[in-house]
């Protein structure tokens, strides 16, 4: 008896291996168990080309009115790709036009696996990361100071009155300076996206920043998430989770010491930096999801690696692949959960949860694909084939 899932998910389809690996997933473990109402769009680079990009914004405007999304990774053209593919430009990346019309945040939450162990020995648990993309010194300007001279800050107020210059240092010779930005607006966007992630996902909401030294700019981004939390004070006691603030260099030190479990919200910086640490502390980008979460609470699951090219290019040449579709299957089950949890119908989360526990079962079991037999422990006597991985799958289902 198949379930049924109430609402709509907006289904956005994509390119390449990952999107061979889509088909397969929607035919061997979805569809002899569920049924859904998918509102399809597919942001297949080919179709992006034929509609000039709008199904790129068709399909974010779906994810506004139904709120929950699912997406395969897709190609951000670069000049090669506009040769191969014959398109009539270089099309924005799918996923920052998403992104801006949702005004969302992006986190990575990686797949915890008893036999891919964690380079840190504490990690028991998955740390999320939410990213701050906008700002910052990625919005900066910055001056080689040539010779000796003033260096100055100055506000122009748009009404005319009440100006502010402020020294920001007087050169006695060469030197560099940069100007950077953020808004209030954007900050506290952000914040509502990694507050509705821990509310969702019922994970500690972690901030750090360095307000003890950056008593105006840092201390800003404290304020906002300080108001934006207390605002939401009987939220995270009803979900039983913490918002707790600490000094960037604090959070460093106890999420090396942590279990995990948490939503680490970082500033831009500290996102670029960190989110590349955690991912390969944990192991492997085909273990690795992403869900792009809105300040309204609109959600689109994804993998976060991309359209794995080489391996569709030996699958087009009929070579066998293996091809690692378990952050693909973890996008499905999240928008499917996520779903379930908004129509409340236990039955299609039960769904989500148990797929994802099967998939997590197979691998410790020893079947996974080359990516994984390559780190895991013990190492696995052979690896499983692309097709392979989703059947054993689909058996144990
Ligand atoms: P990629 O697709 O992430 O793959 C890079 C390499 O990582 C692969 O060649 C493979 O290594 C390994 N890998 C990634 N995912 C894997 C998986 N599921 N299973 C096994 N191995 C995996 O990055 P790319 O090749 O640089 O980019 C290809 C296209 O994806 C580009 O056109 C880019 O624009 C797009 N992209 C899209 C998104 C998105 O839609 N979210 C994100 C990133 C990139 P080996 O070759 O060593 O096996
Ligand atoms: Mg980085």
């Amino acid at each position: 008896m198949a379930i049924t899932v109430k609402g709509p998910i907006v289904e956005m389809d994509g390119d390449e291996m990952t999107r061979i690996i889509w088909n397969m997933i929607k035919d061997k473990l979805l569809a002899p168990h569920l049924r859904m109402d998918l509102r399809y769009y597919d942001l297949g680079i080919k179709h992006r080309d034929e509609t000039d990009d709008r199904i790129t914004i068709e399909a974010a405007n779906a994810v506004i009115k139904h709120g929950v999304g699912v997406k395969c990774a897709t190609i951000t053209p670069n000049a090669a790709r506009v040769k191969e593919y014959g398109l009539k430009q270089a099309w924005k990346s799918p996923n920052g036009t998403i992104r801006s019309i949702l005004d969302g945040t992006v986190f990575r939450k990686p797949i915890i696996v008893k036999n891919i162990p964690p380079a840190v020995r504490s990690w028991k648990k998955p740390i999320s990361i939410g990213r701050h993309a906008y700002g910052d010194i990625y919005r900066s300007v910055e001056y080689k100071v040539p010779a000796a001279g003033k260096a100055e800050l100055v506000f122009t107020p748009a009404s005319g009155k009440g100006g502010v210059s402020l020294l920001v240092h007087e050169f006695k010779g060469p030197g560099v300076i940069m100007g950077m930005h953020n808004t209030e607006k954007s900050i506290q966007s952000f914040a509502r996206a990694c507050i509705n992630y821990s509310l969702g996902e019922k994970c500690d909401l972690w901030f750090g920043a360095k307000d003890t030294i950056s008593k105006t700019y840092h201390a800003f981004f404290k304020e906002v998430f300080d108001r934006e939390a207390e605002a939401r004070k009987k939220d995270f006691a009803q979900a039983g989770v913490a918002y707790r603030y600490m000094l960037i260099d604090d959070a460093v030190a106890q999420i090396m010491k942590a279990e995990g479990g948490m939503l680490w919200a970082c500033m831009n910086y500290d996102g670029d930096v960190m989110s590349d640490m955690v991912a390969s502390g944990f192991g492997s980008l085909g273990l690795m999801t992403s869900v792009l979460v809105s300040p309204e609470g609109k959600y689109v699951y994804e993998a976060a690696h991309g359209t794995v090219m080489r391996h569709y290019y030996e699958h087009v040449k009929g070579n066998p692949t293996s091809t690692n579709s378990v952050a693909s299957i973890f996008a499905w089950t999240g928008a499917i959960a996520r779903r379930g949890e908004l129509d409340r119908t236990p039955e299609v989360v039960a769904f989500a949860k148990n797929l994802e526990a099967v998939v997590v079962n197979i691998i410790e079991r020893g079947v996974m694909t080359k990516d994984l037999a390559a780190i895991a422990e013990p190492k696995p006597a052979k690896y499983a084939l692309t097709g392979e991985f989703i059947d054993a799958v689909a058996e144990m289902l």
